[in-house]
């Protein structure tokens, strides 16, 4: 298996801080809605937030069983409120289409350099992913915009988002 790439390197350890900052910014949005009576939301987010710290892990995973060193870098602060729970998932849809650039441009710097460990060994596992995770944000975009500031609907959607079930994927390798 040959070296990863100083370049490849450097992009993952972002990408590490790039998935730890999403499980940041889904963490304050939890927050942002158990303090806003909608503990399903909450719930829903605080989820979201676990999944993005085993993303992280694959990366950090990654790194190491190529022989690279991992160096965590800085977490920005999160924006702490949203105008509404429609205003925090469209930022947090905006959110994911930005890792989605993210993983698309570290697929294209393996490609260029012939690392098929990097391509096929996590990175197609990350383009298939962000496919799920740009759908499960934008269909909850869609019913609270279908809802719009009914608080029955609201009601009603904050009980079905506390059904969301947290489990490790077995694709992470710990
Ligand atoms: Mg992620």
């Amino acid at each position: 298996m040959p070296e990863l790439s100083k370049k490849l390197l450097k992009e993952m350890n972002k990408q590490i801080q790039e998935e730890i900052y999403s499980a940041y910014l889904y963490y304050q949005m939890s927050a942002y809605f158990e303090n806003g009576n909608l503990p399903g939301f909450g719930h829903w987010m605080r989820a979201q937030g676990m999944e993005e710290v085993t993303h992280a892990q694959k990366f950090f995973t990654h790194i190491l069983e190529r022989g690279g060193k991992v160096e965590l870098l800085a977490i920005a602060k999160p924006q702490t409120t949203w105008d509404s729970p429609t205003a925090a998932f469209e930022d947090a849809l905006a959110h994911e289409v930005h890792i989605t650039g993210r993983i698309h441009k570290l697929m294209k710097i393996a490609r260029d350099e012939g690392d098929f460990a990097a391509e096929m060994g996590i990175l197609n596992w990350f383009v298939d992913e962000q496919i799920e995770e740009e759908v499960s944000v934008g269909e909850v975009l869609d019913k609270l915009n279908l809802i719009e500031d009914n608080k029955n609907g609201l009601y009603m959607l904050d009980k079905e988002m506390a059904s969301r079930i947290f489990t490790l994927n077995p694709a992470i390798t710990w």
